[in-house]
């Protein structure tokens, strides 16, 4: 087995099981020559979407966030299929996109409410100044294939309550998810405001070329790709891109929690997490009991799809690869591999947890993303040490600090260059959907997320000033006399260098 999906004929193609080599579904895939229609088509549909306002969107996506829940079996067995995970790791997503639907739906009314601006000067107080978050008419989402549900459909959820219609274009390694979610958000009295473009480059291209907005998420390679040919046409871009995280693990930290933590952070979802643990920088007194804490944690693992197992298959044979050069390049250099070191025999592209030793950052299991479930750990003498590695990278997404002293963990979280640090945790900040959550560096511009933020990106912002009484108003238009002009300018003036008055009500 060499892949995960496979061209048939130039419109159709078979996705299979990498963790067994079955066959998951068929997909039909678009024609890129086709997508300008679906964009016309979706930018039609718009606009009643847009004038529903944000309680009428709110209905439709509260009645979606319902179809979730009743159909999270089926949508579970067929992540699975898709992607050969673990059930253990296939159950975060429904309830994660659910979270991120009830948040959305409770605060979209006032997110997207007009703001009041005051005056900036007293003679504009004659003016009612307010800023309106108009939707992009159609935003274009690229997602990955690390999570099917969440990584498709957590922007299109911030899009949908902005009054936007969206083009979804999910990886074409788990297209068959997407056609799910779809199907979903039509039982769910949805309008024609989601529509898919299924398929590879030339698809994401003719997507990039036909929106309004491209919310992007993949890899930073990829990323900047996206963003050269999105400014073809000026359009917008967000880009949720790579990492290579890193944890620091102070002298007066909990090893043992520490440990679990790291565990869990490097292998969920067989390591193919953009937040997940990708390297440790452990303190020398802490060292030897950290390694040991992790050992006894790594031993217990079960690997495996589906049911009663810890993770499961990689997503392909490039991904293995990717994984495998990392873990034979350091054992070539002087690494000591205590768990695993090779992939596993037998079907499916599964590679057992591996946890690496006697590291250092001219390997490229430091320095590039691995995007697997290995677990590199470094020793380091002294807390700047740390630091100063950690911000060694030319990514910056997340990153975590251990430490007894919360004070002292945070002081050392503010001298990390990446878009969120988890004090003594990892990943937690992916749910809290009140904070962005973006990255750095190479990965990625924009957040996701954040509050109302995280809707109103969807927006472009209208500034519409309104009068309060016509006097005033056009004081210095050509009808007057020169004489009131310069008398205007000067009332201009005077008024500029005055204190702003308050905006009433
Ligand atoms: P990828 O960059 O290969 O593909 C992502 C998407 O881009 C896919 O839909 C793909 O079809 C499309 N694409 C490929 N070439 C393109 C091009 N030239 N122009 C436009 N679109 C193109 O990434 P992947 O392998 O699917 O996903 C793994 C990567 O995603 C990892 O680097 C991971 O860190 C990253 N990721 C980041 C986040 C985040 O929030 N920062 C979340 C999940 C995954």
């Amino acid at each position: 087995m060499t892949a995960t999906s496979d061209v048939q004929t130039p419109n159709t193609g078979t996705i299979l099981n990498p963790a067994t080599g079955e066959v998951a579904g068929q997909v039909q895939w678009t024609d890129p020559v086709q997508i300008p229609a679906i964009a016309d088509g979706l930018r039609s549909a718009q606009r009643e979407w847009e004038q529903r306002g944000a309680k009428g969107r709110a209905k439709t996506l509260a009645r979606f966030a319902v179809w979730l829940g009743d159909h999270r079996d089926e949508i579970e067995d067929l992540l699975i299929a898709e992607t050969g995970k673990s059930k253990t790791d296939a159950v975060q997503e429904v309830p994660l996109l659910i979270m991120i639907l009830s948040y959305v739906i409770k605060t979209m009314d006032k997110a997207l409410a007009p703001e009041r601006r005051p005056a900036p000067m007293a003679m504009l107080a004659i003016k009612k100044i307010a800023v309106h978050y108009r939707p992009r008419p159609v935003v274009g989402i690229i997602a990955p294939w690390n999570y099917p549900v969440a990584n498709a459909m957590m922007d299109a959820i911030g899009a949908l309550a902005a009054g936007c219609a969206v083009l979804l274009k999910p990886s074409e390694r788990t297209p068959l998810t997407a056609e799910l979610l779809c199907r979903g958000w039509r039982e769910s009295g949805g309008p024609e405001v989601l529509a898919l473009a299924q398929g590879a480059r030339e698809v994401s291209e003719a997507v990039i070329d036909n929106v309004d907005y491209v919310q992007f998420t993949g890899s930073s390679a990829t990323g900047i790709k996206v963003m050269e040919r999105a400014a073809r046409r000026l359009t917008p871009v967000s880009l949720e891109l790579g990492g290579k995280d890193p944890m620091i693990v102070l002298e007066d930290a909990d090893v043992d929690l520490a440990a679990h933590a790291a565990v869990w952070g490097a292998m969920f979802n067989a390591g193919q997490t953009c937040v997940s643990v990708e390297r440790v920088y452990v303190l020398e007194p802490v060292y030897d009991r950290f390694v040991e804490a992790v050992l006894r944690d790594v031993k217990e693992l079960q690997v495996g799809a589906g049911e009663g197992k810890h993770f499961g298959a990689l997503i392909n044979d490039d991904q293995l690869a990717i994984t495998e050069r990392h873990v034979r390049d350091a054992l070539a250099a002087g690494a000591r591999a205590l768990t695993g070191g090779k992939r596993t025999e037998g079907p499916g592209s599964f590679y057992p947890p591996t946890v690496l030793v006697d590291v250092d950052h001219s390997m490229a299991c430091m320095t590039e993303e691995t995007f697997g479930p290995t677990l590199p750990i470094m020793k380091v003498a002294t807390v700047e040490e740390a630091i100063r590695l950690a911000n060694a990278s030319t990514y910056g997404l997340s990153a975590s600090v251990f430490s007894g002293d919360t004070a002292r963990a945070r002081d050392v979280a503010l001298q990390l260059e990446c878009g969120a640090v988890n004090i003594n945790d990892v990943i937690t900040n992916l749910m809290c959907t009140t904070a962005p959550m973006g990255g750095w560096k190479t990965s990625g511009i924009g957040a996701r997320f954040g509050g109302a933020d995280g809707i109103r990106k969807f927006c472009r912002q209208e500034t519409v000033v309104t009068p309060r009484t016509n006097v005033g108003a056009g004081g210095n238009y050509y009808h007057n006399s020169l004489k009131a002009l310069a008398r205007m300018n000067r009332m201009l003036t005077k008024s500029a260098l005055s204190r702003p008055r308050r905006t009433a009500k």
